[in-house]
């Protein structure tokens, strides 16, 4: 088991493009591991590579339903709209109001290199979408309409 570091605001890696996967190897594997080992520990609700300061296109989310991975997550379709608050273990004490897509289809490779389809409404979608964007170095206090900031 190895949990990581959580990398919060301002490190440079959480504003990076992270770069596709292009072979699934013992690295990818042993990154799968460790972001599950620090999603738990950190008791979040999904988690993409560049938050623990690896540059590659991989998420890992769990919204009570059980582990998903995903390498090389895209949007293949999405509509509807949701409103709701959102918190970032990378951007800490903070919470916004985001208006996202309520339905996503999402297209990636699974650890064994098998292409999969992730279909999610409310709180999925808006997880997906959350840990997607930080694969393009967008951090959810860039689409909030507004932001509270706890002094603690
Ligand atoms: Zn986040």
């Amino acid at each position: 088991m190895a949990v990581y570091q959580v990398v919060a605001v301002p490190d440079e890696v959480l504003r990076t493009r992270a770069k596709p996967v292009t072979k699934i190897n013992q690295g990818v594997l042993r990154l799968l591991e460790n972001m599950r080992d620090t999603l738990y520990e950190m008791e979040g609700l999904g988690l993409a590579a560049p938050q623990i300061g690896v540059g590659r296109r991989v998420i890992v989310y769990d919204v009570g339903e059980g582990l998903v991975e995903a390498i090389n997550p895209v949007v293949v379709e999405q509509e509807g709209e949701q409103t709701g608050m959102e918190a970032c273990l990378s951007v800490p004490n903070a919470r916004g109001r985001v208006t996202r897509a309520q339905r996503v289809v999402v297209e990636a490779l699974n650890r064994y290199g098998e292409a999969i389809r992730l279909e999610g409404e409310g709180l999925v979608a808006r997880v997906l979408q959350h840990e997607i964007d930080h694969l393009d170095g967008i951090l959810f206090v860039d689409r909030a309409e507004w932001v509270e900031r706890d002094r603690a």
